[in-house]
């Protein structure tokens, strides 16, 4: 069985840490020491990388150093081995990794689904800083088009995906999914569980695209209530969806 648990680093990312049948991976390894310490005396087996900034790719060196293991991820990142691309799968820890290609926070950004074959739980998406819970990553790099077409991409899959997102800013998410949408009875509650998770001091992820799809405004675009409060923050033509998407992520740059 895969066992999927954070370890919280620096002071909001969380490095995902895979195990099955005694072989851990890490995804997204920002810094090397927390990863050290929840492996102990276990080997670290390979490393994968989402997109190329240094709080997910900051720790690979020192962990290569001393465990000599293998890193997927985009070509771009330094100390990859591996390089990915969209559509790739390969095979690990009991599952199939399929690979999707999410420009718009980085244009070499990845997200990765593991499927495990004959199991009945669901998928598990690795999205980085593309996808968060109740929020989406800044656009450094892309355009609201692409960044809007790698939602859509990962809003598509089963309503049943586990998401797990590299930050715990899911809080503050739900505060502006609130603004944007007032009138969301189901986001009303997502923010009292998250705040009563938050409370006692547990992650809020991974969430799951069902959840996503209910309550984060980026994945809402088409909803009327939420294209009618993006027009009022700048959105000229607001039966389009990018031009909602664009507007709302601008918004939410400055909430
Ligand atoms: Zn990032």
């Amino acid at each position: 069985m895969l066992t999927i648990s954070p370890i919280p680093a620096f002071s909001d990312n969380y490095i995902w840490h895979l195990e099955h049948d005694g072989e851990h991976w890490v995804v997204d390894p920002g810094d090397a020491s927390p990863v050290m310490a929840a492996l102990g005396q276990n080997p670290l087996s390979g490393i994968l990388i989402t997109h190329h900034h240094l709080d997910h790719t900051g720790g690979i060196d020192a962990l290569v150093e001393r465990y000599h293991c293998p890193v997927y991820g985009p070509a771009s990142v330094e100390g990859v081995t591996e390089p990915l691309e969209d559509g790739d799968e390969f095979h690990l820890l009991g599952a199939t990794v399929r690979v999707i290609a999410v420009p718009g926070h980085t244009l070499d950004h990845l997200a990765l689904l593991l499927t495990e074959p004959g199991s009945r739980d669901s998928p598990h998406l690795f999205c980085g800083d593309t996808l968060f819970a109740g929020g989406c990553g800044r656009l450094f790099e892309g355009t609201p088009t692409q960044m809007y077409h790698s939602l859509r991409r990962l809003s598509d899959l089963p309503p049943e995906t586990q998401v797990y997102c590299a930050h715990e800013y899911t809080s503050a998410n739900l505060r502006f999914a609130k603004a944007a949408e007032p009138g969301n009875a189901v986001l009303q509650n997502r923010l009292s569980q998250v705040d009563n998770l938050r409370a006692e001091g547990k992650p809020t992820l991974p969430s799951t695209i069902g959840e996503e799809l209910a309550t984060n405004p980026f994945l809402r675009c088409h909803i009327p209530a939420v294209a009618r409060r993006a027009a009022s923050h700048g959105a000229e033509d607001n039966s389009d969806e990018v031009e909602v998407f664009a507007s709302l992520r601008k918004w939410k740059d400055n909430f």
